[in-house]
């Protein structure tokens, strides 16, 4: 009833108030924690910063029993268990990191109730232990964080999250909270499904993040680029940089530290001592530059960071989403920055060609990364195109804070140039055998009698030097929009460029293709003239 209501209120706030010392709950926080007080399951979707563990916190406080955290981040279980202690809340967690010793304590705690929140890595449940030992205790709720564990679609899918539909059946009168800053309508229906939790009420915050403006750039020398973009713009700021391989976080990291900026790097081939001293440096220092792979930053909670930027194209809208979310989680203004130019679409469609998985799956990465170089190329508001795919509405058409709508990009009409590279392809199609990438195209449309364009006699094509027109640059960025709208494919493994079932209407002249502008020389840098 609604006096009920109001005293579980009361209690939440005060816990908030007594424990975490929060004036008032967040946005949805609020309808969360007392829906789920109330014993009802949840999916909660609040973007990367948004304030998501209270929502489980709380009602792990108020309720009787002990909370369970089902987390795959193992890193920083103890740092979540630590920081939780220094408030007061009995916290303790179990996974493989520990020793024997260390867990016996862990369970007895939990079996005497004597903690409040107990962290556990997924694979835990898959053991008979685990789940007797949870049966002999009392739980007040189960939180499932980063949900989107569970999508098979995913870019950070763990079979051991299939296994957690277990725990509503084993517990069907214990409320479940499944949480993520994944919000695509697909994940949001595979967490319901998989996770078993068809009754759950679902909670949906906004995923703007206004305070991050939205950059992409066109690739032409990066690091220097990158370099140009931190002195300008993030001096002295802490940030983190994406990259796709190991071997260019090591080389980014050293560029970065000869140039006067103070970067670690960051990525699975470091032991984890290094690692674990870089990620603590970054936590603890103001200024620091963390260059790293993707197995960076999941669960770090770091409010200052100023920028995030990215040397490589990101897989997916939700990856690049995430990663740049990292970005201004104070609310104070930051940058989510990224080149990319026609290496990344290639790179990244022959990794999902010679990558395992089955057609399907394939299928499915193709579709991620087509979303991906939409937002890439598109010549809209950035925000307005995130947060479509996200399934929101903008607030307007223009969010006045990103490239698009600070600097409106032009247009031109190019059919003809789509024409002239289509033709070329088709002439490199006829020999059979033979493989050409975009470097050849080039080329040959440029007119140059490179060593291989003469050993194939491709001075002798009709369509040899009809490219004058346009420069480099220009040529590479007419072929990385086709192959970013469909009208040219990458085969193989040496990138050899194809015709689409689209090509036909190009080469037949039943359709227009509008390029955007790509500028005559792309800006390496304003400032950086004089080095
Ligand atoms: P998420 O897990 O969604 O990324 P967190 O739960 O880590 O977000 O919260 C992000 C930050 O916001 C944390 O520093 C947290 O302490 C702070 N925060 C969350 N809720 C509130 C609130 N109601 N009032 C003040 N600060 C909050
Ligand atoms: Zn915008």
């Amino acid at each position: 009833g609604v006096a009920g209501m109001a005293v579980t209120d009361s209690e939440a706030l005060a816990a908030l108030h007594r424990v975490f010392g929060y004036e008032s709950f967040r946005g949805e926080q609020e309808a969360v924690v007392d829906h789920v007080i109330a014993g009802g399951d949840a999916v909660v979707l609040m973007p990367t910063g948004g304030g998501k563990s209270l929502c489980y916190q709380i009602p792990a406080l108020v309720r009787p029993g002990t909370g369970v955290v089902v987390s795959p981040l193992i890193a920083l279980m103890q740092d979540q268990v630590d920081a939780l202690r220094a408030l007061g809340v009995r916290a303790g967690f179990m996974n493989s990191t520990q020793d024997f010793d260390e867990r016996r304590t862990v369970e007895a705690e939990f079996l005497a109730g004597e903690l409040d929140l107990l962290y556990l890595a997924p694979e835990r449940l898959r053991l008979d232990s685990s789940l007797d030992l949870l049966s002999r205790g009392k739980i007040s709720v189960f939180a499932i964080d980063e949900a989107h564990c569970v999508s098979q679609w995913g870019h950070d899918f763990r079979p051991d999250y299939l296994t957690l539909s277990v725990l509503g059946e084993r517990w069907p009168d214990v409320p479940r909270i499944a949480l993520t800053a994944t919000a695509t309508d697909a994940t949001h229906r595979e967490i319901t499904e998989r996770l078993g939790m068809p009754d759950a009420r679902h909670f949906v915050a906004s995923f703007d993040r206004p305070n991050i403006q939205y950059r992409i750039v066109p690739k032409a020398d990066p690091r220097k680029q990158l370099l140009a973009f931190l002195r300008e713009e993030h001096a002295g700021d802490a940030g983190i940089v994406y990259c796709l391989s190991r071997n260019s976080v090591d080389r980014t990291a050293e560029f970065l530290s000869r140039n006067g900026i103070e970067a670690v790097p960051y990525h699975a081939g470091l032991d984890a001592g290094t690692r674990a001293a870089h990620q603590a440096r970054f936590l603890r220092e103001e200024g620091l530059v963390v260059v790293a792979t993707i197995a960076f930053g999941m669960g770090i909670d770091k409010p200052d960071v100023r920028f995030v930027a990215h040397l490589d194209l990101p897989k997916s809208v939700e990856g690049y989403y995430q990663e740049t979310g990292r970005a201004g989680r104070d609310g104070l203004p930051s940058t989510a920055w990224m080149a990319y130019g026609l290496n990344d679409v290639v790179q990244q469609r022959k990794l999902i060609q010679t990558g395992e998985g089955d057609e399907a799956f394939r299928r499915r990465a193709g579709q991620h990364l087509d979303a991906m170089l939409a937002l890439c190329e598109t010549v809209h508001c950035r925000r307005a195109g995130l947060l479509a795919y996200f399934g929101q509405e903008p607030s307007g058409e223009n969010c006045g804070n990103c490239d698009t709508c600070l600097a409106p990009p032009e247009t031109w009409d190019g059919t003809v140039a789509a024409q002239k590279v289509l033709s070329t392809v088709v002439r490199l199609q006829r020999e059979r055998g033979q493989k050409f990438g975009a470097v050849q195209i080039v080329d040959i449309l440029l007119g140059r009698r490179t060593a291989k364009v003469i050993q194939f006699d491709h001075d002798q094509l009709s369509v040899f030097g009809i490219g004058e027109e346009l420069s480099e640059a220009q040529w590479r960025g007419v072929i990385r929009q086709l192959l970013a709208q469909g009208l040219l494919a990458v085969e193989g493994d040496y990138g050899t460029l194809v015709l689409t079932e689209a090509s036909g209407s190009v080469l037949r002249r039943e359709r227009e293709v509008p390029l955007r502008k790509e500028p005559e020389k792309p800006a390496v840098s304003r400032a950086g003239g004089g080095s």
